[in-house]
């Protein structure tokens, strides 16, 4: 099969790729790739909403790039924070225009919300379902371009590398049991994060860190993998893959985080309290758990108005109270969960990696945004912003790109799930991950994780049979690749 453009990944940054060069050239051949349904994604469950700079009275740009050089322990690249930020207005202005709804105060205004480690409100969003008000309007309107073929149930295995260029993509069929080859002049990688390599975490299962996996298998350069974000509030659920989050912007409208003797203890860390940045939360909740011997701590909402907070929050209400927890009566047991890859594929201010005609967009990319930390709500944010510039860049370059490859074979295959013994690999990953491979974890227990991970991948390499591929074992390696790369830039950055 033979494209002009192949996009991976139909959270917001594929999507709104697609539409953007799918707009602008109406003689290019798109294919559009997802692993599940279009939905499934990170985008689909974002709650809190978009930063961006809409009320010049009570904020600046200046302030929106202190907020993120400062979230990003001063590890940003400035002259991409300043664009991502001033491009913020024009990238959301598009998106009203495609309609999707934000909400709106009482003189007609973007309403805003505040989230940690924004010195004002600037969170414009829809209610607490952002992500999937937006997923829905943007997955509409790929659908009304005839020149972009969508393919659900396809999952991306490996790039095709020729002549040190990214020439197509070797993808799993998962309804027809094949392997397709897909030939394109670019490829833009946008697979989201990799939250499924840790126990617990606020990422969807796709979130297997697939597109960094790929680039890393074709020698793309990877870079900031160590920076991963923990979500200092998931609802604690022991048995529940992902872990429900309670957005920030709860703590923003005043909640307080407690430990057993009801002590707003991250004061103890920052004089923010809950509204410092996450990496502080987190590891503030980390270190009390460590000190008492408890295995969570709580989110107290029960001084709130809860008839303000349920119009504002419906979402987060409705599911905490399907399981018995009404936020005015009870504590809501809470726990840090990994929640956003900030490092990744290394991509230029296009969205170019260090190969030729691969772009990674969105959370799989590492664009210089986030440094250390990514700053609440600039997620969304920066996959809008890369996406319009790879739309840009690609539209500059297409037509000079030639496809000589001609490889279009389809391997008939064999899936044959083995979801026991998978499942089995999967926890054990995270088992590593989640214990020595997290907050606060010593040199010596990241390089203990490293050489598990090592003999484990190749227990599983043994008894594993490529013409027997599921979607399930193509998860797994990545799963092992990532988890490498994660833990080897720990203990290299533990010195
Ligand atoms: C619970 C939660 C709440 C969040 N809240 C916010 C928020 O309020 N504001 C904010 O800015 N950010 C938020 N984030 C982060 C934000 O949602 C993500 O960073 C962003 O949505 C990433 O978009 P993306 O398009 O890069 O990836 P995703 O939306 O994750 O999409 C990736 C796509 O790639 C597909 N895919 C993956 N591997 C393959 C493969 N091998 N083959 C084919 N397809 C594949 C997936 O199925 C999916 O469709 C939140 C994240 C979570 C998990």
């Amino acid at each position: 099969m033979k494209c002009d453009i192949l996009i991976i990944g139909s959270g917001i940054a594929g999507l709104s790729y697609a539409v953007k060069v799918a707009e602008k050239r109406k003689d290019l051949n798109i294919v559009l790739l997802t692993k599940e349904k279009i939905t499934s994604s990170n985008t689909e469950l974002a709650q809190g909403g978009i930063a961006a700079v809409t009320n010049l009275v009570t904020d600046s740009f200046e302030k929106h790039i202190e907020d993120t050089m400062d979230a990003g322990g001063g590890l940003s690249d400035l002259k991409v924070v300043k664009h991502v930020v001033e491009s913020a207005p024009k990238r959301l202005k598009e998106l009203i225009e495609y309609g999707v709804e934000f909400c709106e105060d009482t003189t007609g205004n973007l309403e805003l919300g505040l989230e940690g480690g924004h010195q004002v409100k600037r969170i414009v969003h829809a209610k607490d379902q952002t992500g999937s008000k937006v997923e829905e309007v943007l997955s509409e309107k790929i659908k009304t371009y005839k020149n972009i073929t969508i393919h659900t149930h396809f999952c991306a295995i490996d790039l095709i590398y020729d002549h040190e260029s990214i020439v197509g993509t070797k993808v799993l069929d998962l309804k027809n049991k094949l392997v397709k080859v897909f030939l394109s002049k670019i490829t833009v990688l946008a697979t989201g994060g990799s939250g499924q390599v840790f126990k617990y975490t606020t990422n969807p299962t796709v979130a297997t860190g697939d597109g960094v996996a790929m680039a890393n298998r074709v020698g793309a350069k990877i870079s900031n993998m160590h920076y991963f974000q923990f979500h200092p509030t998931a609802f604690m659920e022991s048995e529940m893959n992902p872990l429900f989050l309670i957005s920030e912007a709860v703590r923003g409208f005043g909640a307080f985080i407690i430990n057993e003797k009801a002590e707003r203890f991250i004061f103890k860390s920052d004089s923010r309290g809950e509204l410092a940045t996450r990496d502080i939360v987190s590891k503030a909740i980390i270190e009390e758990l460590k000190g008492s011997n408890q295995s969570e701590v709580f989110l107290d909402c029960r001084h709130l108005d809860s008839n303000i907070f349920k119009k504002q929050f419906p979402f987060i209400s409705e599911y905490c109270e399907s399981k018995g927890y009404n936020l005015k009566e009870r504590l809501l047991p809470i726990i840090p969960a990994a929640h956003y890859q900030c490092g990744g594929i290394e991509a230029d201010e296009n969205g170019r990696t260090s190969i030729n005609n691969l772009f990674a967009i969105g959370e799989c990319a590492n664009t210089g945004l986030h440094g250390k930390n990514r700053l609440a709500s600039n997620s969304l944010l920066e996959a809008l912003v890369f996406a319009h510039d790879a739309a840009i860049e690609t539209l500059k370059i297409i037509d000079s790109i030639n496809l000589n490859f001609s490889e279009t074979t389809q391997v008939i295959i064999l899936v044959k799930e083995k979801e026991a013994i998978y499942r089995n690999y999967k926890l054990k990953i995270q088992e590593i991950m989640s214990n020595k491979c997290s907050f606060g974890s010593e040199k010596k227990q990241v390089i203990l994780a490293n050489s598990a991970l090592i003999l484990l991948k190749h227990e599983f390499l043994k008894n594993y049979e490529p013409r027997k591929l599921s979607v399930n074992s193509i998860e797994i390696i990545n799963l092992f690749d990532v988890a490498l790369l994660i833990s080897n830039a720990i203990a290299k950055n533990l010195g």
